[in-house]
């Protein structure tokens, strides 16, 4: 064996173990609400010593408001939020969502129900308030039926998969059962879009996303992104859902109830308000560098003591 006769330093490449993102659709402006989110996942990343992404998921383009995703951008980085490397728009990525599908065949089928032909089924109601999809075209199409989406088949009851059980950082122990609570559910929708739940599984495996923190409004989608990730063969991440923000009424904030955007005049206030929403009691900042390393912090406590059970 040959042996070097002086010390040599390695070099120590710092390897990254942790990456996280925060993935707004450019409907609207960042509100009080989306930037719940933002720094819950902002804040773990930091506590973690890992990576921030951002990730503008403007797949449902008929739903995307032209300049929102750059305001978006524009307000994160007025609170001192700066992400690494470069933004992803999932616009750009439509070819990856189609391979993703060509992987799963055997597994999808084309539907030719129309939105009230699957409410009139009343079959059920899944919990984030959408017909469960009664199965009308799993065994094809009926005669005459032009299809229009494409739908991916959930297992059967007693099938391998049937119940999804994740532990979520911040609600411990959650399940759902596909068949009952979803049923197949849309990778393609009838306008032609991609997904959310296709487009968001491929890119988090793609952008190497480790831990996922969003809102708990997302929690109904978990079960079904897990289900995707086992049979596409990707790693499922680990997920925390903190608590959304109600207006008076008990609605989300959001475009549609009235939210406003983030005051750019006045971001301590802004990020102040965010932080004592998710429970971190910090001593009045002096700048945003003070903010952010107090809410790290708080952060880092906060998630060890009341949230380890799940890590436990
Ligand atoms: N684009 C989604 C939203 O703005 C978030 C998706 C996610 O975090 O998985 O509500």
């Amino acid at each position: 064996m040959h042996t070097a006769s002086r010390a040599v330093t390695p070099t120590v490449t710092p390897i990254v173990t942790y990456s996280g993102r925060f993935a707004p659709s450019p409907t609207g402006p960042l509100h009080a609400g989306s930037l719940v989110a933002a720094m819950a996942s902002y804040l773990d990343a930091k506590a973690h010593d890992g990576r921030w992404l951002v990730r503008i998921e403007d797949v449902d383009e008929a739903r995307t408001v032209p300049g929102m995703a750059e305001h978006i951008l524009h307000t994160l980085q007025g609170l001192g939020m700066q992400w690494d490397g470069e933004v992803v728009w999932q616009s750009r990525r439509r070819h990856l969502y189609q391979a993703a599908f060509e992987r799963l065949h055997g597994h999808t089928y084309a539907c030719g129900c129309t939105r009230r032909e699957i409410t009139d089924s009343r079959i059920g109601i899944a919990s984030d308030g959408a017909a469960v999809y009664p199965g009308t075209c799993r065994n094809g199409l009926a005669p005459g039926k032009p299809a229009r989406a494409l739908r991916l088949r959930v297992p059967d009851p007693l099938q391998e998969n049937e119940r999804i059980v994740f532990e979520d950082g911040w609600l411990g122990t959650v399940s759902q059962h596909l068949a009952t609570e979803v049923g197949d559910f849309v990778l393609k929708r009838a306008d032609g879009f991609w997904a959310y739940q296709l487009a968001v599984v491929v890119d988090d495996a793609a952008q190497g996303v480790t831990h996922i923190v969003r809102g708990a409004d997302l929690l109904d989608s978990t079960a079904r992104q897990i289900y995707l990730q086992r049979l596409l063969q990707l790693p499922t991440p680990h997920y925390l859902h903190v608590p959304v923000v109600v207006n008076q009424r008990g609605e989300k904030l959001s475009k549609q109830t009235g939210a406003s955007a983030i005051d750019l005049e006045h971001p301590l206030a802004a990020l102040r308000e965010a932080a004592d929403f998710l429970g971190l009691a910090l001593p009045p900042p002096a700048s945003l560098q003070q903010f952010w390393s107090d809410a790290t912090a708080a952060w880092a406590n906060l998630t060890k003591s009341a949230l380890g059970r799940s890590a436990q």
